[in-house]
């Protein structure tokens, strides 16, 4: 039977705004914090018990002063976006945290960009109003003009103002996270099937490999037999986030997990093994915001980064109308750039700026374009040549086979294209591009490609196949899927 489950909450900002004094402040706040006497073991997540007390702002929930919410406790948007980009929808809300002293900076739009792609609520906590210099106001306004409109500047985001040093605000910070989790009707059937998400995991010679699971629905038990990413082991203990051993988790509650031969990485979904396969290997699809939809007009995405404001100014002047410019900034390509370009489609454009090894890696696996140049017309002429492909995919390339997508279908949240090979055929390893009245809106692959219910590889001339599209796309019936050589990514 779905019992409504605990919210579970990332907190995100620009560093040093006091995202992990935030979270410490949060977590002593907590009953059974208080009652273990402090002693925390670092797992990724922790699952909070929280009372209101008669002193906070309780009026509307004067039945209900106990409730629960699960923090991940690696804060940033790093953590957040690769797990997303994983396909894994982890968070129902987010923290962002602006220190009141410093006002928006680089990362708080970061962040913000994150929590758009992803669809998911946010409220804001202005941090740091115990210092002499703070200003929430400031802070506000600020938001306003990166169009977040808090309450008193005509919108309705809930920006709560908090000191995570003197703990001012914190327990309605809490109450309004509560509420807005309580607003989003929260449900999991803990007797349903086992879905997990890893949180993070690492492999010590000592106790071998730990992942920390967060359970999103059914209930892990120790003994169970379960895997992620191919590889299957059985639970031999369990921790919960006090560092005692544990019996079973139930949805919402993240637990670490000895038993698995190998570090599965950030994301990857956990199931039982021989349970409902088939669904297991869902991804979960990102919900389809009004964003998403936005996101997939009809212009190429792009990420741009430069060394300095001047230069960044001069490419934001040459893009043209046919490119959207997702994201921009000064300094190198980080991590988070490769990550927000997979989950939204884009390309990175780099002007006198280094890529670091990290990102360089991240980029490969992910198998994200990223291209860097000194000179800036030769940028331009780059971007205008991807521009002309992407708007007339056939300029240089062979067309191998065409698909139309003839209907749609929802499994498990996720949306499935039903589609019918009318030329060539579809190979489940190809790059697509998805065109839409002959102009190409952007490039996918399959993530599944099944024939009833069998997954396969391929599917020729008047075959028909349902797949998941990724990166998300906001296709529409009659949509046309084209295979191809030489790709927009060489
Ligand atoms: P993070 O990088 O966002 O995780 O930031 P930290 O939590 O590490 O905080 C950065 C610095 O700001 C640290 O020196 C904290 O002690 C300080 N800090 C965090 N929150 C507050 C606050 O509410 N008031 C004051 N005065 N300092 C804070």
């Amino acid at each position: 039977m779905l019992q409504l489950r605990p919210p579970i909450v990332t907190v995100m900002g620009h560093v040093d705004h006091g995202k992990t004094s935030l979270l410490d402040a949060i977590r002593k706040t907590s009953v059974a914090e208080r009652e273990h006497g402090g002693i925390t073991q670092h797992i990724g997540a922790y699952k909070g018990n929280f009372e209101i007390h008669p002193s906070a702002k309780a009026t509307e929930r004067k039945q209900n002063s106990k409730f629960e919410i699960t923090f991940i406790d690696t804060p940033g948007h790093e953590a957040f976006a690769k797990m997303r980009a994983r396909g894994a929808r982890v968070t129902d809300l987010v923290v962002l945290v602006v220190a009141a002293s410093d006002g928006v900076m680089p990362q708080t739009k970061e962040s913000l960009e994150h929590i758009k792609a992803a669809g998911v609520p946010f409220l804001v906590a202005i941090n740091k109003i115990d210092l002499p210099g703070a200003d929430p106001e400031k802070v506000k306004a600020q938001l306003a003009e990166l169009g977040v409109l808090v309450e008193g500047y005509g919108g309705e985001t809930v920006a709560v103002p908090v000191s995570a040093k003197t703990g001012e605000g914190v327990a309605t910070l809490l109450e309004m996270i509560a509420i807005l989790g309580e607003m989003q009707n929260l449900k999991a059937d803990p007797e349903g099937r086992l879905e997990g998400i890893v949180i993070e995991s690492r492999s010590d010679s000592r106790r071998g490999v730990t992942a920390t699971v967060l359970v999103k629905n059914g209930t892990l038990r120790l003994g169970d037999r379960v895997q992620a990413e191919g590889v299957a082991g059985n639970v031999k203990a369990m921790f919960d986030d006090k560092g005692a051993p544990v019996k079973e988790a139930s949805p919402s509650t993240p637990v670490e997990v000895l038993g698995l031969p190998k570090a599965p990485s950030a994301g990857t979904p956990v199931s039982l093994v021989g349970e409902a396969p088939e669904a297991a290997e869902l991804p979960v699809a990102p919900s389809a915001p009004a964003e998403a939809a936005e996101l997939s007009g009809q212009k190429l995405r792009v990420i741009l980064r430069a060394d300095v404001s001047g230069s960044l100014e001069a490419l934001k002047g040459i893009v043209g109308e046919d490119v959207q410019v997702l994201s921009s900034g000064l300094g190198e390509v980080t991590d988070s750039d490769v990550l927000l370009a997979k989950t939204t489609g884009s390309i990175i454009y780099g002007f006198n700026v280094k890529v670091p090894a990290e990102a360089e890696k991240l980029a490969e696996e992910e198998k994200i374009v990223i291209r860097t140049f000194k000179i800036i017309y030769e940028l331009a002429d780059d971007l205008k040549g991807r521009v002309a492909r992407f708007k007339n995919p056939s300029l240089g390339e062979q067309i191998l086979g065409k698909a139309v997508i003839a209907a749609e279908f929802k499994i498990e949240g996720a949306r499935i294209a039903g589609c019918r090979v009318t030329e060539g055929r579809i190979n489940k390893s190809d790059t697509l591009h998805v065109s839409r009245e002959g102009v190409v809106i952007g490039d996918v692959r399959l993530k599944t490609m099944k024939q009833k219910k069998t997954e396969v590889e391929e599917a020729k001339v008047n075959q028909e196949f349902g797949a998941i599209l990724s990166p998300y796309i906001d296709f529409k019936i009659g949509d046309v899927l084209i295979s191809f050589q030489g790709s927009l990514g060489s």
